[in-house]
């Protein structure tokens, strides 16, 4: 086997595709591979199939995986065909897509490392723009998104993740039967909920079949919802709303603090539940005496964890629960009690759902951090658009089988 026959093999060239020459350069670390084919050659004209001669051709060259360390390219004049059916027609390569500088191997190598690593990481180590890789990780996304079908999904997760430095957001639409993103958008407002549904019908998807949604209590979701997705029962995520009482505590504590410096520094004590405190915590609380106590702060704990015993009951007694709930916390001449305490019952028939729907917004919060934390290692994203890419790619569950492995 002489190297020509060696790396028509290791491609898996095809006839009449043929390896012609191989120009290795040590000194500039490049492998340089021309392709050819013999005369008279034909090719299947793209838009039909029938073969047909070549009628010109252009040389063209395509960065391909390295050779050991050393950058590798391929090179070949690509014919245009003369169907006389369909007219005159650019060949399509077998190892390309068509318009782009890379072979299918080497993007499918660049798609597995952006999984992982931040496209400028990727684009440093595979010595190429990183606006060229961005554009093969786009190019993949988009076309694995289009081909993805909804038509089966009918409960819905949503919430907001935050896409920059500033206070900019995009709302996450997350299938919570496959635990997978299926739309990104920015904003949060009632026309988020609208673009969802849209996006959601161009990929088969039917908004009168979605019959749960899980959000926090905002207006702006809440008007969506009714609007774009009319068969929907929503249920408050109990993450949040747990997280709201516990700011009505933190906002007692903030309040009650200045009259008793022993309050100080000791936020993060109310915000967890006495089985998960620290060492040092316990020792915080204990010396605070919650039991005993007549601080405010630490009954408007005490009704914050009875709040949250509300999910532990069962289905049948949650009503009753929550109704002698909201008439301690309303009792409780705590303002900020008493406010959270109206808000949540303004909202009871959402929170209550939840004993019959039984979804949350966990699996949301386990793609936020996912997300997040991809955030960080790229040190944020230029536009949306690549944040909007990098969400589907981790948590979309996308089908990248066309790439070659
Ligand atoms: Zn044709």
């Amino acid at each position: 086997m002489n190297e020509n026959e060696l790396f028509q093999a290791a491609l898996g060239l095809m006839p009449p595709w043929l390896v012609d020459r191989c120009i290795f350069e040590q000194s500039a670390g490049r492998l340089d591979i021309h392709l050819d084919f013999p005369r008279g050659s034909f090719f299947p004209c793209p838009a039909c199939g029938i073969p047909c001669k070549s009628y010109d051709t252009e040389e063209m060259t395509w960065r391909h995986l390295n050779f050991f360390q050393h950058q590798t390219f391929l090179h070949a004049r690509t014919p245009r065909v003369q169907c006389s059916g369909c007219g005159i027609h650019r060949v399509a390569v077998p190892w390309a897509r068509a318009g782009s500088g890379f072979t299918l191997l080497f993007e499918a190598l660049v798609m597995v490392l952006v999984k992982s690593t931040p496209v400028l990481a990727v684009a440093r180590f595979v010595g190429e723009h990183d606006t060229l890789v961005w554009r093969i990780v786009h190019h993949y996304v988009d076309q694995a998104r289009a081909k993805a079908d909804h038509s089966s999904v009918v409960q819905i997760g949503v919430d907001e993740t935050s896409s920059s430095r500033g206070q900019k957001y995009v709302a996450l639409f997350v299938d919570l039967e496959k635990r997978k993103v299926v739309f990104v958008t920015p904003g949060k407002d009632a026309s988020t909920v609208a673009a969802f549904a849209e996006d959601f019908k161009a990929h088969g998807g039917d908004p009168d079949a979605v019959t749960e949604v899980s959000a926090d209590m905002s207006k702006a979701f809440a008007k969506g919802i009714a609007a774009s997705l009319p068969n929907a029962q929503v249920t408050f995520d109990k993450f949040h709303v747990v997280s709201l009482v516990n700011d009505a505590v933190n906002e007692v504590r903030g309040l009650e603090q200045k009259a008793n410096p022993e309050l100080k520094k000791s936020r993060y004590v109310w915000l967890k539940n006495p089985e998960n405190l620290t060492e040092s915590q316990w020792e915080r609380f204990d010396a605070l005496d919650v039991v005993h106590s007549h601080l405010k702060t630490a009954r408007a704990y005490e009704i914050r964890l009875s709040f949250q015993d509300l999910f532990n009951q069962p289905a049948h007694l949650a009503k009753p629960f929550l109704d002698k709930w909201y008439f301690w916390a309303t009792h409780s001449r705590i303002p900020a009690i008493v406010k959270v305490a109206k808000t949540i019952r303004r909202h009871q028939d959402g929170i209550l759902r939840w004993f019959i729907s039984g979804i949350n917004n966990g699996i949301l919060e386990g793609i936020n951090s996912l997300v997040q934390a991809a955030k960080a290692k790229a040190r944020g994203y230029r536009s949306t658009r690549n944040f909007a890419t990098i969400i589907y790619l981790i948590a979309g569950k996308l089908d990248f089988s066309c790439l070659p492995t």
